[in-house]
């Protein structure tokens, strides 16, 4: 509870993320693009700054969670941006999916810095950002590591070293790699019970509890059946893991042709203007309205 915390990107996940931070006693520091989307979190305690740099000024703990690798870069390196403020002994945290490359650049900047750094990208949602249930996937420091996982507690059930610098988002790899699977046997699953003529409901639920079982089936199938298609998880984000994904798999020779055609699925559904819309609405490109025709 000693620690002062700043947080950059408060959007789905990320507000709900300081929430957590705040309801544990801990004094926190926003700052966001667009700003009234801190409003929420002012009016709980949090405190606005102008920029990352005056973010990182007033705490010991910077976490960022933005949404693209650029804004990333933008945030840590720019003019106004954390390390321009970063001084010996405060720890950044990279909680948004991003490359390998770039954690380990911020790493090494840091520690230039006499900072620390770790690569946390999580898993779970925005279901699981607002219950506090996300899996933290983290590389960096054992050191850096032992001092952020109290943090990390309040938000997460999980939050595993899994090597050093860039290995946390390695992992997140391997996990949209999985979730490219998910989701795109979820939506075909749909798409054939109900030409088949079955009752949806009833088959999601059988299939929740066989071998089938999966989360994305358990967390978006039902929301597909109310035409709920909010993000949730927004495909331009879902398209920009994807691309990471295979561009380093072609960095370790490996073909990956199922992810690739998950990556050509969601780029023609972001090609029909269903960028901002979540993953599940996949199901789009067989049933345009996101209804059953
Ligand atoms: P989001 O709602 O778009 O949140 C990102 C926030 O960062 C936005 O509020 C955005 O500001 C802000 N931002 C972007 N660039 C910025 C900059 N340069 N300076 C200051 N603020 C900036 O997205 P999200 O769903 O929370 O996802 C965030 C990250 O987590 C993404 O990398 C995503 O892939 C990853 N992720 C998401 C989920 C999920 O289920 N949603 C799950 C796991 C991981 P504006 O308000 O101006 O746009």
């Amino acid at each position: 509870m000693d620690k002062t915390i700043g947080f950059i990107g408060t959007g789905v996940m990320g507000s709900s993320i300081v929430r957590h931070l705040l309801r544990s006693g801990y004094t926190v520091n926003v700052y966001n693009r667009t700003k009234s989307k801190t409003d929420d979190l002012v009016r709980r305690g949090a405190i606005w700054w102008d920029t990352p740099a005056d973010v990182t000024k007033h705490s010991d703990v910077i976490f960022t969670m933005v949404g693209f690798p650029s804004d990333v870069e933008e945030v840590y390196f720019d003019e106004y941006g954390i390390f321009e403020a970063g001084k010996n002994g405060q720890v950044v945290v990279d909680l948004t999916t991003s490359t390998p490359t770039l954690a380990q650049r911020i790493d090494k900047e840091a520690v230039s810095k006499g900072m620390l750094a770790l690569d946390a990208p999580v898993s779970g949602g925005d279901l699981g950002a607002q219950k506090g249930t996300l899996t933290v996937m983290v590389g960096g420091s054992q050191e850096a590591h032992e001092q952020i996982k109290p943090l990390f507690d309040t938000f997460s059930s999980a939050a595993e070293l899994q090597g050093p610098a860039g290995s946390g988002q390695h992992t997140k790899m391997a996990n949209q790699i999985m979730i490219a699977g998910t989701m795109t046997g979820m939506t075909e699953m749909l798409v054939y019970a109900d030409a088949a003529g079955l009752d949806l409901k009833k088959v999601i639920h059988t299939l929740n509890a066989g071998a089938a079982q999966n989360w994305s089936l358990a967390n978006y199938a039902l929301r597909i059946l109310k035409q709920d298609y909010s993000p949730g998880f927004f495909v331009k984000h879902f398209l920009k893991d994807l691309k990471i994904a295979l561009d380093e798999a072609e960095k370790l020779s490996l073909d990956l042709p199922a992810t690739k055609q998950a990556k050509q699925l969601y780029e023609q559904l972001q090609e029909k203007g269903h960028g901002d819309d979540g993953t599940q609405a996949l199901i789009k490109l067989w049933w345009p309205e996101g209804k059953r025709s």
